[in-house]
């Protein structure tokens, strides 16, 4: 009889990835009756016209497969944005691809672009899909860490370029810090990717949430990067829609081909329907994203008010919608300790800071609030948050 080898159930590569905290949290916030400020995404309404499109688009029958790389309409609906509103030029069938979201954007691009041996540099504190990214593509993640002030810095960043440098990951405004890239720090990623031949793959899903007049910069625009930078973004952070899952990424014709292969093997598409509504979406007027950064605005003055009232010392964001937050003033006890008992006992979710390091240690101090949340939401935590610190104070 044949030898019955003990084989592991699952791939090695599953085991070096961790359950995401930020989805963890969710659950928990779900068990507990917490309000969720830990997972990224709105609890109010997405406008009710594109809503209405999504509506129309099922009633016409967009109901089977897309074209495998994203509907026609659609392509060229993220043509003509990225050329108003981000300077890039691209052409619907040659640059752009539509993902399942801008996560599957960014594992297609990884898996597309690197693989075993080559090096992905990405910045500390990071959003936690991009390590796992490099993992599945089986290349090696090298982390950098950002500055006190999360900017880029210069030295940090010459020392881990190398020769196996394949890719280097960019997310402003980012999450979890809410800075915004500089264009002097830009340049830099830039001439390093032109000196290391590596290419940046840039998570740009927040480039309509900025603060106090401040303007997106994409890095394809930066020196020479355009043939060098996938662009990633999507429509759940801008237009309210994250269970959509429509994302999609730009990029010089053969990097897209790579990408392209991937993607149609990965999910053959993203969901016809909700394409032709994202199209309808991308062409709102530019009102639409004025309204939007004032919404934004008003949420984000309250959150850095109160929370600073409560005694979280922070970096005040400048994009995206989250507060990476320091208790040391409030609590001495572990980050993860911390976030169980805000959703608990507070019945405020948050996510821990070091699910944003991959070094377990940094982070410890920290919390992240994201703030897409209704105004009254976001009263109902901060007098919560008021009510549970003063009650704790010795
Ligand atoms: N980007 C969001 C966050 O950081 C949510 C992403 C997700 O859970 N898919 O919380």
């Amino acid at each position: 009889m044949a030898q019955k080898t003990r084989r592991p159930l699952v791939s090695s590569r599953t085991k070096l990835l961790s359950e995401s905290v930020i989805r963890e949290m969710t659950r928990m916030a779900d068990k507990y009756g917490a309000l969720n400020l830990a997972q990224g995404f709105p609890d109010f309404a997405a406008p009710a016209n594109i809503k209405a499109a999504a509506v129309k688009a099922i009633e016409e029958d967009y109901n089977q497969y897309a074209v495998t790389w994203g509907s026609p309409n659609l392509r060229s609906a993220i043509c003509e944005k990225a050329a108003w509103f981000n300077g890039i030029r691209a052409e619907p069938d040659k640059n752009v691809t539509v993902t399942c979201g801008s996560t599957e954007a960014m594992m297609a691009s990884v898996i597309a672009l690197a693989e075993p041996g080559d090096e992905v540099i990405m910045f500390e504190p990071a959003y936690e899909n991009y390590r796992p990214s490099t993992i599945l593509a089986g290349a090696t993640p090298v982390p950098v860490p950002l500055g006190q002030g999360f900017e880029i810095e210069e030295e940090p960043l010459k020392k881990a370029f190398g020769a196996q440098t394949k890719l280097i990951v960019v997310n402003t405004p980012h999450n979890p810090s809410g800075r915004v890239t500089t264009e002097a720090e830009m340049r830099l990623v830039a001439d390093l990717c032109q000196d290391y031949g590596a290419i940046a793959i840039t998570d740009e899903i927040y480039e309509h949430i900025l603060y106090g007049g401040r303007k997106h910069i994409s890095l394809a625009t930066v020196g020479d990067m355009a043939d060098r930078t996938v662009t990633i973004s999507g429509v759940s952070k801008t237009y309210t829609a994250t269970g959509w899952r429509i994302g999609y990424t730009i990029a010089e014709a053969t990097l897209t081909g790579a990408i392209r292969k991937v993607h149609d093997y990965m999910t053959v598409c993203a969901p016809a329907p909700l394409q032709e509504a994202a199209a309808f979406a991308l062409r709102l007027p530019r009102s639409f994203y004025t309204d939007l950064q004032r919404s934004y605005q008003k949420k984000r003055d309250f959150i850095v008010k109160g929370l600073k009232g409560i005694g979280f010392e922070f970096y005040d964001p400048e994009g995206a919608y989250y507060v990476l937050a320091d208790f040391q003033n409030l609590s001495r006890t572990s980050d993860k300790d911390f976030s169980v008992a805000m959703t608990k006992d507070c019945k405020v979710a948050v996510v821990p800071g070091s699910s944003f390091y991959s070094d377990g240690r940094k982070g410890r101090t920290q919390v992240r609030f994201s703030y897409s949340k209704k105004e009254s939401t976001l009263r109902k935590a901060v007098s919560m948050m008021e009510a549970y610190f003063a009650s704790r104070r010795p």
